[in-house]
């Protein structure tokens, strides 16, 4: 079964084609971000007009590169959420569209669900059941996956995500957006030890995180180096390894608790932050330590892709799952409740 999967629920447009025999034949990208740094953030109507610009383009991209015409599509997966609403619009309206002039099944896809199965993609991929780290722009979650569709949150963060984190790091420090590769750079160049930042929520049991106090620690200590007057280069540098080390270590902490508490042995972790070389690097030595392995997406797969929503479209239209007439968009929805209103196995 080939599936054309489209991604537009912020400010990258992916598209790509996967096929349920041979795998991933195509993807493109377009990334929206530097139309939005002036902005400092994601301007929603922006988003969503750029989506309507790259959309139509990508698509013809992807089917040329893999060979293909539309005719030959027996499906189209698209995100319908969650996220900007008038962004997830432009990608449900369009596989909608298309898929009813082809008369083939389209399917409205969880956006984290894509991140989640996006080590799927790989060569080897993770058999399940696992436990997953989902760490993105505006998740920090754990999850526990029995099997496509079977999902259970282990615990997620109280307040801020650790994307989230790393961004608004990156705004103290006057490092550009998104500030997770930024920070990272930075870090590369600091004192290992020099500072040490508190370990959310690790003093005490269960499987929740906060990122909130671990930003204000930042930035206090960002303004008394300040008043110091010792807010060098290398000062900055310094507290980007020190923030940098406490998320990693924070994250592996609880990863480790998770993995006790279900008995697995193996860990996927994806979102955007799973582009982390040291938290990918960490991990993997203490995952290693303990007989666990560790599964991530690609490095292009670990931010906002299609090749993760055709995956995941594709294993679920396989099973066959279709949206039926209406187009369906929304832009919170918890991954427990994956089936939205109204929903019907076909
Ligand atoms: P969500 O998936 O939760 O809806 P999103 O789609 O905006 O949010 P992603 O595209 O998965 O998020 O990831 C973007 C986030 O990943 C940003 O917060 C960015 O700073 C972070 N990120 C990207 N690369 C790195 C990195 N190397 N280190 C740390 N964080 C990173
Ligand atoms: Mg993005
Ligand atoms: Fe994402």
């Amino acid at each position: 079964m080939r599936v054309l999967g489209i991604e537009t629920s912020c400010d990258e447009t992916g598209v790509a084609l996967y096929d349920t025999d041979r795998g991933l034949l195509s993807d493109a990208l377009y990334s929206q971000v530097a139309m939005h740094a002036d902005f400092g953030g994601v301007v929603p109507e922006l988003a969503s007009r750029d989506h309507v610009r790259k959309l139509l383009p990508l698509i013809d991209t992807v089917l040329c590169e893999a060979g293909l015409t539309r005719s030959e599509l027996d499906g189209i997966a698209y995100t319908a959420g969650p996220g900007l609403v008038g962004a997830l619009m432009v990608g449900a309206s369009t596989a909608h569209g298309m898929a009813r002039a082809l008369g083939i099944p389209v399917l409205g896809v969880h956006h984290m669900e894509g991140h989640l199965l996006a080590p799927m993609l790989e060569e080897t991929p993770p058999e399940f059941p696992f436990v997953a780290l989902l760490v993105s722009g505006g998740h920090t979650q754990l999850i526990k996956v029995e099997g496509i569709g079977q999902y259970t949150l282990l615990g997620e963060s109280v307040d801020d995500a650790a994307g989230e984190a790393f961004d608004k790091v990156a705004k103290m420090l006057s490092l550009p957006y998104p500030g997770g590769p930024s920070v990272s750079k930075l870090a590369e160049s600091g004192t290992e030890g020099r500072f040490r930042f508190p370990r959310p929520m690790t003093d005490r049991p269960g499987l929740d995180f906060s990122f909130s106090g671990l930003k204000t620690h930042t930035l206090t200590t960002l303004k008394t180096l300040e008043s110091n007057g010792t807010l060098d280069e290398q000062a900055r540098a310094d507290v980007a390894w020190a923030f940098e080390d406490a998320v990693v270590d924070t994250l592996a902490i609880k990863c480790r608790r998770a993995l006790k508490e279900t008995g697995y042995t193996r860990l996927v972790v994806a979102g955007g932050v799973s582009a982390n070389r040291r938290l990918r690097r960490y991990l993997s030595d203490v995952m290693t330590k303990q007989s666990a392995h560790v599964f991530y997406p690609d490095l292009r797969f670990c931010t906002d892709n299609g090749a993760m929503i055709a995956l995941a479209g594709a294993l679920r239209m396989k099973a066959g799952e279709h949206d039926h007439a209406t187009m369906f968009t929304t832009p919170r929805w918890p991954l427990a409740e994956l089936h939205p209103p109204g929903f019907q196995k076909a």
